[in-house]
């Protein structure tokens, strides 16, 4: 007759019951593990559109407007566009210090549909390169959606975001929509596209000064 306490693993239905159950609580720690995991992406899911995530990592800036470009591309990413500026220079040839906007909004092909993210320059407060005008580039927040409004018009989870961040924008810095425009009111450009519906967000008034 052998012992259980000598050789847990020997035949013995006591011990088998004992590793039974110690199994069966790793097996539930770790599904709760998969389980706390999924609701960390569930949470990260929901904070694209969470305005805590918007807060800037400094004291907030002056700022007066709001400019709305595309990338005319039919996908994209924060970083894609980070590593595509870091290869532009500005007029007097220094290079950009990366995305020139504040905000991106995905959809659904390289960041997620709606999915609302602030760059650098939002988070340090730092003046964007996105006008191609130092005036809008200082008070301006260029906010930028994924895709090419000159073939067809953004998702409803990126309006929806847009609105979203403007309300947060309006609430935060008084920007109202006679200060929210399309780039091509302040420069020659067709950004952000001919399907991007302007008129429900700008009532911006270019002869007005800042
Ligand atoms: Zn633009």
């Amino acid at each position: 007759m052998h012992d259980c306490r000598i050789n847990p693993l020997a035949n013995c239905p006591r011990g088998l019951i004992a590793w039974s159950g110690m199994l069966l609580v790793f097996i539930s720690l770790s599904s709760h593990c998969t389980a706390e995991g999924l609701n960390t992406e569930r949470q990260l899911r929901k904070s694209v559109v969470n305005e805590s995530f918007w807060k800037p990592h400094t004291e907030s800036r002056n700022w007066k407007y709001v400019v709305i470009h595309h990338t005319a591309t039919e996908s994209g990413s924060i970083d894609q566009i980070h590593r595509a500026h870091l290869q532009r220079k500005d007029s007097q040839g220094r290079p950009w210090r990366g995305i020139g906007y504040h905000f991106v909004i995905g959809n659904g092909q390289g960041m997620k549909d709606g999915q609302v993210e602030p760059t650098f320059r939002w988070q340090g407060q730092i003046d964007g390169a996105h006008a191609g005008n130092e005036l809008y580039n200082r008070f301006g927040i260029g906010v930028c959606l994924i895709g090419n409004f000159e073939t067809h018009g953004p998702s409803q989870a990126q309006l929806d975001s847009l609105q979203h961040l403007l309300a947060y924008l309006n609430r935060a810095y008084s920007i109202q929509s006679d200060h929210v425009l399309g780039h091509g009111q302040i420069k020659s450009t067709q950004c952000p596209g001919q399907n991007f519906p302007l008129k429900n967000y700008s009532r911006y008034s270019p002869e007005e000064s800042p």
